[in-house]
């Protein structure tokens, strides 16, 4: 075994690679451990949408939100090649509800949108119903990342440092404290000793390393659908947001398709793509909330992509200390969220891991 890291990171998804960046960006002196059993972004971050849109929906989401938005503006800024896709924003709400709806944008801005702005939003959903009891809303942009895409950006730049090392394909198996270390077991039998320690490995995390601590915070893991629609969108298509559906179509400009992404209602799934495939009653579901709103889109709603996260009932993070241990956190649970809260999420959890340094 050789010297020790500064920290470790265990799992290369969109949390533990902005983690590893940020412990990076805070001590440029450190030796940075990223390890991952599979591929960098290969995990959930893999199948998400990515979205990214100025929005909480309580406050305590809302201040993630914040200040992922602010944390992504500097990333963007400075890793410039990382593939984000800024685009219009739309949501449609109820009329009884559109006060609540525009207190919880995170930008100003969010406004009922005037006779121009839906010309622009029915240029693209050619037949969308509104009916006389929503309004749509809009103001503010939103946009979405390519997660895996952005992973591998970030640990692409990680790489060109000697003072961080990432290792692909090496199941960390298990954690052990030795002196003022962490000792971690592979499953091929190495061992890789770290000052610090920060467990992200999403929905892997309550079979592993870092169970404990999911467990006290009920997590369960929830299917996530989301259908394809093969229109091919352009920058200037926009996001549309069903408020009262928690549901959103969102243009994929990089892949030439739209997603439909919906909640899904299977709880309690195992996190491995044999185990998920699209039931016919997500996509009945799907298409249910679709037509409320587009006859068009209900016909092209057929396919998709599905995996899993792991969820809190309040649907906030688990960013906490790893019980029995100095200087480590864990950060997961991040239900169906982790794409946008990623940054506040990593923050969070570093702060815990260095706790014990200030
Ligand atoms: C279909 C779909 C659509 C989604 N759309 C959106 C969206 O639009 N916006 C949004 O914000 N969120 C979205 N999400 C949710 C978001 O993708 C997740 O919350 C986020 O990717 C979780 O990131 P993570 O880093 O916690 O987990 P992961 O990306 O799963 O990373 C965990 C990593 O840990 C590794 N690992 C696991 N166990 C070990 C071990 N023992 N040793 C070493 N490595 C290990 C895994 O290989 C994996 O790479 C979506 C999710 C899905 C499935």
């Amino acid at each position: 075994m050789n010297q020790a890291f500064d920290i470790a990171i265990v799992g290369a998804g969109i949390v533990g690679a902005q983690v590893a960046y940020q412990a990076h960006q805070r001590h440029p002196d450190w030796r940075v451990l990223l390890i991952d059993r599979s591929l960098v972004g290969g995990g959930v971050s893999h199948y998400s949408g990515g979205l990214d849109h100025p929005f909480g929906w309580s406050p305590e989401q809302k201040i993630l939100a914040s200040e992922s938005l602010e944390l992504y503006t500097r990333l963007k800024r400075d890793i410039p090649e990382a593939p984000f896709f800024d685009l219009p924003l739309y949501g449609i709400t109820r009329a009884e509800n559109s006060a609540l709806m525009l207190s919880r944008f995170t930008k100003p801005g969010a406004h009922r949108a005037d006779a121009d702005e839906l010309r622009r939003l029915t240029d693209t959903y050619t037949d969308l119903e509104i009916g006389d009891d929503r309004i749509a809303i809009t103001g503010c942009r939103g946009g979405y990342g390519d997660p895996g895409g952005v992973c591998n950006a970030i640990v692409r730049r990680l790489r060109q440092n000697e003072r961080i090392r990432v290792v692909e394909g090496t199941k960390v198996e298990s954690i052990r404290s030795e002196d003022e270390d962490h000792l971690l077991s592979a499953a091929d039998g190495r061992e890789f000793r770290s000052r610090r320690l920060v467990i992200a490995t999403g929905p892997w995390m309550l079979d592993g390393p870092g169970m404990e601590a999911m467990r006290a915070h009920d997590v369960r893991i929830k299917k996530i659908v989301a259908m394809h629609i093969e229109m091919t969108p352009t920058l200037e298509s926009p996001i549309l947001f069903f408020l009262d559906d928690d549901s959103y179509l969102l243009p994929v400009v990089h892949r030439g398709h739209w997603i439909f992404s919906f909640p899904s209602t299977h709880w309690d799934c195992i996190p491995t793509i044999d185990a998920l495939t699209i039931a016919p009653d997500d996509r009945e579901r799907a298409r249910g909330i679709l037509a409320k709103y587009s006859s068009k889109l209900v016909d092209m709603c057929t396919n998709g992509r599905v995996f899993c996260d792991a969820y809190t009932q309040s649907r906030l993070p688990v960013i906490a200390p790893l019980p029995g241990m100095q200087r480590a956190s864990v950060a997961g649970a991040c239900s169906g969220f982790g794409f946008r809260l990623a940054p506040a999420i990593a923050r969070r959890a570093l702060d815990l891991a260095c706790a014990a340094d200030a």
